[in-house]
C-alpha cells in the first residue's frame, strides 16, 4: 500500500475518533445542561483526546509522511497530505498530559461558567478562567506557529491568519460601522420592534423553525435538530449533521438561529463522498463556515424577498400577533441596527463591533497585558467606547459567551471574517444568478445552495480560505463588499 493510502486510512480512523467525541459533546448540551455532575464526561472527553493525540504523534505517522511526499499524488492526496502534516506538526509539539489538561480543565470551566453567568457573578469562573489562559498561553508557545501567540492560537481556527492581517482589515471598518450606527440611528423614521415584545408560542417557532430549513435543503434523514440554550452545529459522522436550537429567545431569533445553524449543517452535508471520512472532510477554517451560515442567516434570511414567500405562513400561525402588521414593517423590524449587550442577538451592522471587542481583549490577555481580574472592568469601558452603552451587569458583558470557558481563545475574529467573505461570496453568486432574489420570492432557495455547494461546499478542506476566496471571487479578501451591502440594505430601511 502506498504511504498515502495507508496514511489516509489511519487518518479515517482518527476522524472517528473525533465523531465519537463530538458526541459526547452534543450530548452534554442537549441532555445533560441541568447535570451537576460532568466530573465523569469531562474524563472521557480527556481519554477521547489522548487516544486521537497518541495516534496522530505516532512515529509511524511521521515516517509515512516523509514516504508520502515522495510519492505521485491526486491534487486530493497533496491537500489531504498537507492537512495531515499540520496536524502532525500540531499534535507533536503539545505534551500529552497538556492535551489532557486542557480538554478536562475546559469541560469544567464550563460548568463554573454556566453558573456563573446564571448568577451574573464573574468571581465563580475567575479561577479556572486563570488556568484556561494559562494552559492556552502554554499552548501556544509550544506550538510556536507565529512569533505572536495569539496569532498562534488565531491560525487554529482560520489557517494561515495572523493578528496583523485581521487588524488590517478590521482596523478600517471600525469607524465606517461606528459612523453608519450613528447614521441610521440619527433618522426621523425608526422602524418599530415592538412585535417581537409579543409573545409566540415555543412549539409553534420550533415546528416553523423545521419548515423552513427543510425548505432551504436541510434533510432530516441526515441531521435532527434539538433545542438547547445555546444553538450550535455539529458533525457526528460526514452525513451525520446536528443542529440545536431554542425558542426562549425573543421571537424570531428561534428562526435566524435555526437558519444560521442550518448554514453550518448545509457545508457540511454538501461536502463531495469522495473525501468522506478523510481528513479533509470539514469546513475550510471557522471563518468560511461562518460565512455560509451568515449567508443563509442574515443576507437570505433577513431580506424583503425572503419573507415575501415566508410571511404568509406566519401570520397564519401568528395571527394575534402579525396578522394586521404588513410585510415591510415585519421586515423593518426585525433589520433594526441599535447598540445593544449580546453579541448573538447584534444586527449585521453593529456585530462586527462586538467582535473587534473581544480580538483586542484576547490579545492583550494572550499576551498577558491585561489579568482575568481586570476584564469584567476592561469590557465595559471597551464596550462603551466601541457601542456607546455600559452593560448593566456581567451576565449581559463579559460572562456572556462560553468560548473562553472551553479555551477557544482566537475563535471570535473567524465570526466577523465570516460576514465578511459572505459578502464577497454573495456578490459574486448574484453576478452570475441575477434571479436569485426572485426565487427566493417563489421558495425557491435550490439555485443559491447548488452553487454553494459546486463552488465551496463539495471541496471540504481542499483549498486553504485565502485559496477558495480566490477561486471563487477571483481576489483576496476585500471587505469592501460587506461595507457596501450593509449600506445598500439598511439606509433604505431606515428611509434616509
Ligand atoms: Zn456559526
Amino acid at each position: 500500500m502506498s504511504a498515502i493510502k495507508e496514511l489516509q486510512e489511519r487518518f479515517a480512523e482518527i476522524m472517528r475518533l473525533h465523531y465519537i467525541s463530538a458526541l459526547l459533546g452534543w450530548d452534554q448540551e442537549v441532555n445533560m445542561m441541568n447535570y451537576k455532575s460532568l466530573e465523569g464526561r469531562s474524563k472521557q472527553v480527556a481519554l477521547m483526546q489522548k487516544l486521537i493525540h497518541q495516534r496522530e504523534t505516532s512515529e509511524e505517522v511521521g515516517k509515512l509522511i516523509n514516504q508520502a511526499k515522495k510519492e505521485n499524488l491526486s491534487e486530493i492526496e497533496g491537500a489531504m497530505l498537507r492537512e495531515i502534516e499540520r496536524e502532525y506538526t500540531l499534535a507533536t509539539k503539545l505534551p500529552e498530559k497538556l492535551v489532557m489538561e486542557i480538554a478536562e480543565t475546559s469541560i469544567l470551566a464550563a460548568k463554573e461558567w454556566r453558573e456563573a453567568r446564571a448568577k451574573s457573578d464573574f468571581s465563580i469562573f475567575e479561577k479556572l478562567l486563570v488556568k484556561t489562559v494559562e494552559l492556552q498561553r502554554e499552548k501556544a508557545e509550544k506550538l510556536g506557529t507565529h512569533p505572536d501567540l495569539y496569532s498562534t492560537l488565531i491560525d487554529l481556527y482560520e489557517p494561515g491568519a495572523t493578528y496583523d492581517w485581521i487588524a488590517n482589515i478590521f482596523n478600517p471598518i471600525r469607524p465606517k460601522l461606528i459612523d453608519l450606527v450613528k447614521k441610521l440611528n440619527s433618522s426621523p423614521d425608526q422602524p418599530d420592534g415592538s412585535i417581537f415584545e409579543k409573545s409566540y408560542d415555543e412549539d409553534t417557532q420550533f415546528e416553523l423553525s423545521r419548515k423552513v430549513i427543510e425548505k432551504l435543503g436541510f434533510d432530516f434523514g441526515y441531521g435532527r435538530q434539538d433545542k438547547v440554550t445555546h444553538p450550535f452545529s455539529t458533525s457526528l459522522a460526514a452525513l451525520d449533521v446536528r443542529i440545536t436550537t431554542r425558542t426562549t429567545e425573543p421571537f424570531p431569533d428561534c428562526i435566524t438561529s435555526t437558519i444560521h445553524e442550518h448554514g453550518h449543517a448545509i457545508y457540511e452535508m454538501g461536502i463531495s463522498k469522495e473525501l468522506h471520512d478523510t481528513i479533509l472532510c470539514n469546513g475550510t477554517s471557522m471563518g468560511i463556515h461562518e460565512s455560509q451560515s451568515r449567508m443563509w442567516e442574515n443576507i437570505v434570511g433577513r431580506s424583503k424577498e425572503f419573507w415575501m414567500y415566508w410571511y404568509p405562513a406566519f401570520q397564519k400561525h401568528f395571527p394575534e400577533n402579525l396578522k394586521d402588521v404588513p410585510l415591510d414593517e415585519f421586515h423593518r423590524a426585525m433589520n433594526i441596527v441599535k447598540p445593544s449587550f449580546i453579541r448573538v442577538n447584534a444586527d449585521e451592522v453593529t456585530y462586527g463591533l462586538h467582535i473587534i471587542l473581544r480580538f483586542e481583549i484576547e490579545k492583550d490577555l494572550i499576551e498577558g497585558k491585561i489579568q482575568v481580574k481586570e476584564l469584567p472592568e476592561i469590557w465595559n469601558s471597551k464596550f462603551e467606547k466601541l457601542l456607546g452603552i455600559v452593560p448593566p451587569d456581567d451576565a449581559k458583558g463579559v460572562l456572556q459567551d462560553v468560548h473562553w470557558s472551553m479555551g477557544s481563545i482566537g475563535y471570535f475574529p473567524s465570526y466577523f471574517l465570516g460576514n465578511l467573505y459572505a459578502a464577497q461570496i454573495y456578490n459574486k453568486a448574484l453576478q452570475k444568478l441575477p434571479s436569485l432574489p426572485e426565487d427566493y420570492k417563489k421558495g425557491e432557495f435550490s439555485t443559491l445552495l447548488s452553487y454553494l455547494k459546486e463552488n465551496i461546499h463539495q471541496y471540504g478542506s481542499i483549498y486553504r480560505s485565502s485559496e477558495l476566496i480566490n477561486r471563487v471571487t477571483g481576489e483576496d479578501l476585500n471587505s469592501n463588499y460587506f461595507l457596501k451591502y450593509i449600506e445598500n440594505k439598511f439606509i433604505p430601511i431606515y428611509r434616509l
